[in-house]
């Protein structure tokens, strides 16, 4: 039994977050390689039209929200057919310290960067369990990994994702569907935007590398994780943060 997904043109791809930053960059990378790319923002436009003539297709769909999850996935298969490269990416911060947090700002990050990470994993994985194939991507962190003061929320979320990964990589690997995490350091994105110069070069002052990432980098690691290459990768966390969490 081959654990490869036929790397041939046109596969379906899904990207959540797809409308800026890192998301951006892999729509971006699995176009320019042929792939059918839909992608996903709470922003964009809603689906109802269907995908354009050619080029990828943004979707409004809110993952915080099940039954958009359910909406936007229905429609996809309806127009494309299933998913069978999903790049789980979208996520959010609602920073600070654990006794500032409110409950609001808890349950946002982790309904958006967990729970709607399972609910789209639930979504697509029945197709491709029988079509036994496909490919699994959740775009973790390293404060998931090392954790990071004033990110309580976000890390437990992150974290969650390494957990969830791998039990999906073990429940899903007989039916030879990988499922892999990313796990980026810091990445020039609007996600740095709260950042004042003295935070951001402290941050980079942390990175061996002495620099942040290109949302580029992070797609590279991703088409990396969707390719034939990656054929006996499942479980995987993979850190592309430039050293920054070495050890963790
Ligand atoms: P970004 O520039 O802020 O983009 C986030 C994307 O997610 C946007 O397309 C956003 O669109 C979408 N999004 C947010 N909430 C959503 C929701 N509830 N439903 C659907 N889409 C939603 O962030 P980024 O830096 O590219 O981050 C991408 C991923 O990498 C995130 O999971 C982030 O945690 C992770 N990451 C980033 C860094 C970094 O340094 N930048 C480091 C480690 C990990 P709308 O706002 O229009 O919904």
């Amino acid at each position: 039994m081959s654990p490869e997904v036929p790397e041939g043109p046109g596969r379906v791809v899904l990207v959540t977050g797809g409308s800026r930053g890192i998301g951006a960059a892999c729509v971006e990378r699995f176009a320019a390689r042929g792939d059918r790319v839909a992608y996903t923002s709470r922003s964009g436009p809603a689906g109802g039209s269907g995908p354009p003539a050619e080029g990828p297709w943004h979707l409004a769909c809110d993952q915080s929200r099940p039954e958009a999850v359910t909406a936007a996935l229905d429609l996809i298969e309806k127009e494309w057919g299933p998913v069978e490269v999903l790049v789980a990416n979208a996520g959010l911060t609602r920073d600070g310290l654990l006794m500032r947090m409110s409950e609001e700002a808890w349950s946002d990050v982790i309904e958006t960067n967990l729970t709607g990470v399972y609910r789209l994993v639930k979504r697509v994985v029945g197709p491709m369990m029988r079509a036994r194939k496909g490919r699994v991507i959740l775009v973790s962190s390293v404060s998931g990994l090392a954790g990071q003061a004033g990110q309580a929320n976000y890390a437990a979320a992150k974290a969650g994702l390494v957990g969830f990964a791998r039990s999906m990589a073990r429940e899903l690997s007989s039916r030879s569907i990988l499922v892999n995490v990313v796990a980026p350091g810091t990445v020039d994105t609007d996600m740095l935007g709260a950042l004042n110069e003295a935070q951001m070069a402290e941050l980079v002052d942390r990175v061996p590398l002495g620099r942040v990432a290109r949302p580029e980098e992070i797609a590279g690691v991703v088409a990396f994780l969707a390719s034939d290459d990656a054929s006996y990768i499942t479980g995987a966390v993979l850190p592309v943060d430039g050293g920054l969490a070495m050890g963790h």
